[in-house]
C-alpha cells in the first residue's frame, strides 16, 4: 500500500504510484499542480481547486483520488 496524500488547502489529493499508468494526463492538464520535478511533486494549492478536481477525475487508473474538498 503506497497511496501517500498531498494536502492543500481546499482540496487533499492522494496518489498510488503502484496503480499509476504513466498516461501524463494529470501533468498535461495541470502542470503548476502536478509536476515531477518538483518536491513534492503533487501541490494542490498551485491551481483553482476546481481545476484539480476535474483534472483528478480525468486520471485514468485510479491512482489520482480527491481525498478531501472542503470548497465553498
Ligand atoms: S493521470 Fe493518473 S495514471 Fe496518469 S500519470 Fe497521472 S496519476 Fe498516473
Amino acid at each position: 500500500m503506497s497511496r501517500k496524500t498531498y494536502a492543500g488547502t481546499d482540496v487533499d489529493v492522494s496518489f498510488d504510484a503502484e496503480v499509476c499508468k504513466h498516461a501524463a494526463e494529470c501533468v498535461r492538464g495541470l502542470p503548476t499542480v502536478f509536476d515531477t520535478k518538483a518536491r513534492p511533486w503533487i501541490q494542490p494549492d498551485n491551481g483553482p481547486a476546481a481545476d484539480v478536481v476535474e483534472v483528478v477525475g480525468r486520471c485514468p487508473s485510479g491512482a489520482l483520488r480527491i481525498e478531501r474538498d472542503a470548497r465553498g
